[in-house]
Formats: structure tokens, sequence, C-alpha cells
């Protein structure tokens, strides 16, 4: 993927090999050079062949990633960063018979899991994610329940006043579960029987107003995936690929990425990388004065 600069605190954009040669900033670095090669050693680049997270993110986001340079704050990559630190810790130990960060492929697309218990059977994912996601992949639904008191002034006064309970309902799973059952599926075609997914989940930003607003009470959290029909996976895999290489053969944007894929719209305004280049982030971003290409 043409991930090619890096953007500098100051907004300007810097070469991700110039960078790592020499800072163009008289403060300083903004994150140390081994963290940078880090994320530099982080990108992968396209072979026309979708990987099982790419697949779960907007069609239109890939495409423009593929066809166009583009550029990210090193600032704006500790989350992912700290997924990387994770698995190269765990890299590092050697669990006899297990298979740990293997890259797979066929005739879908390519995935790398994180660790495979033959033992146990079981496949099992490393997350860090914030609490909102930890919570609602526990499948808690925030319920606002009426109290006894009203509000005695400001503009709400005389309305009954309410408190946040988090109450068993549907587990928000999507993307885990699509990303698990698609390893999962490769590593059973590979000989290797798969009966539970977990995702070992570390909440990123516990504390103990995290933990109060969501009901959390540990730092980590293991979660039973159930593993999807493997003609679902190979659906949404197939369709997802065909849409990404159809877009790109015709040289045609592909529509704007869905409201679970852009986060309900927090991504177009915040995380992405291209969204210069696409009508939605423009607007996102309150701009109009849009890159070459704009839907
Ligand atoms: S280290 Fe940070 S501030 Fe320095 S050139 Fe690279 S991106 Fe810019
Ligand atoms: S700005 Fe939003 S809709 Fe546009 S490519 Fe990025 S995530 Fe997709």
């Amino acid at each position: 993927m043409p991930w090619t600069d890096f953007t500098c605190p100051d907004g300007w954009g810097i070469k991700i090999e110039d960078c790592l040669k020499k800072c163009r900033m008289d403060c300083g670095r903004c994150v140390s050079k081994p963290t940078l090669m880090a994320m530099a050693a982080g990108r992968r680049k396209w072979e026309n062949k979708i990987s099982a997270t790419q697949g779960l993110n907007g069609t239109r986001l890939e495409y423009l990633k593929i066809k166009h340079d583009f550029a990210e704050a090193p600032v704006s990559r500790a989350f992912a960063l700290l997924g990387t630190f994770h698995h190269a810790k765990h890299e590092k130990l050697e669990i006899p018979e297990a298979l740990q960060e293997e890259f797979m492929e066929d005739e879908l697309g390519t995935g790398f899991f994180d660790y495979y218990d033959p033992e146990e059977k079981t496949l099992w994912d490393f997350k860090t994610a914030g609490s909102y996601k930890v919570v609602k992949a526990l499948g808690f639904e925030k319920v606002d329940v009426p109290t006894d008191e009203v509000y005695k002034s400001g503009a709400k006064k005389g309305q009954p006043k309410t408190r946040t309970e988090w109450r068993k309902g549907t587990p928000d799973i999507f993307e885990w579960q699509m990303q698990l059952s698609r390893y999962a599926w490769m590593i059973q075609d590979a000989k290797f029987p798969v009966e539970r997914c977990l995702v070992q989940a570390t909440v990123r930003d516990f504390s103990a107003m995290t933990s109060r607003t969501y009901g959390l009470d540990r730092q980590i959290y293991v979660i039973e995936i159930p593993m999807l029909p493997r003609e679902e996976v190979v659906s949404f895999y197939l369709q997802k690929q065909q849409a990404l290489l159809d877009a790109l053969f015709d040289g045609e944007m592909p529509p704007p990425c869905s409201d679970r894929e852009t986060w309900d719209g927090r991504r177009c305004a915040g995380y992405c990388p291209v969204w210069q280049r696409c009508d939605v982030g423009v607007k996102a971003h309150g701009q109009t004065e849009p890159a070459e290409e704009v839907a």
C-alpha cells in the first residue's frame, strides 16, 4: 500500500525514508526512531489479494489507499503500535506445537493470525481496544434508567433524572467474528481443527473512571467468538475482494464506506488517512477544497 509519508506535528509531510534518515524538525523527533521503523515495517504491499482485515474496511477506503500515496502522523498510530508491540513480545516465546503469527493465503485472499493452540484446538486473537468497544463485545447495552428524582433547576427543570446502566444484550462483534472466522476456516483448510475462537482484549483506556462508566472490572477480557459458517465467510470476502478488484480495474471510485465501516462517521472525521480524496471525508472535515480524486 502506498503509505509513503509521515505527517509531522507542524502539519508538513516527509517521505518515510527521509524521516528515518534525519528528522526535519528543529525540536527533534515526534517519536523515537525504533518506533518509526516498526511503523514503516508494518506497511504491506498490495498484491491483488484482500487481507482478512482489509475486507473489514470500506472498499472506498482501501481503493484510495492502494491508488494514491498517503501520509499518516506517527503520533496518530499509537494504538496500532500497541498491538504491534504486543505481538512482538509473543513472537519471542517458544511454545512447542503452537502456531504463532502465521501468514496464510488462498484464492480468497490472505490472513495473518495471532496464535493457534493445537492441544486446545483454539484460535486466539490478541487485541487492544477501548472500553466502549470491549463493553459492546461483551454484549452490554447502555440503558437510561429513570430515578425517583427530578431536575430542580436549569433547562431540564422538572424532568425526571436518569442513571446509566449497562444491561446484557447482543454482543457487537461483527468485525472480530468475521476476521476470526476467516482465519479459523483457513487453519481448518490446512488440516488443523479449530473448535473455539477467543479474543483476548486488553482495555487500553482502563481507569477508575472508564471502569465506572462502562462497568468494566478488569483490564484484560477473554471473549468467546462464535465461528461463522464457511459459506457466510466466503461470500463476504468474495464480495469484498471482487468489489475492490473491479474498482481498481475500472479506475472507478467505489461508493462511500458504510456506517459500520466508518464507525458512524467518526473515521471520516478523524481517522481516515485518505479523507482528502473522498467527498464524505472532505465534508466531515468541514472543508471545501478537496484533492483531485473526489467522488
Ligand atoms: S520524526 Fe516526526 S517530526 Fe521528525 S521528521 Fe519524522 S515525522 Fe517529522
Ligand atoms: S473519508 Fe470515510 S467514506 Fe471516505 S474513504 Fe475515508 S472512511 Fe471511507
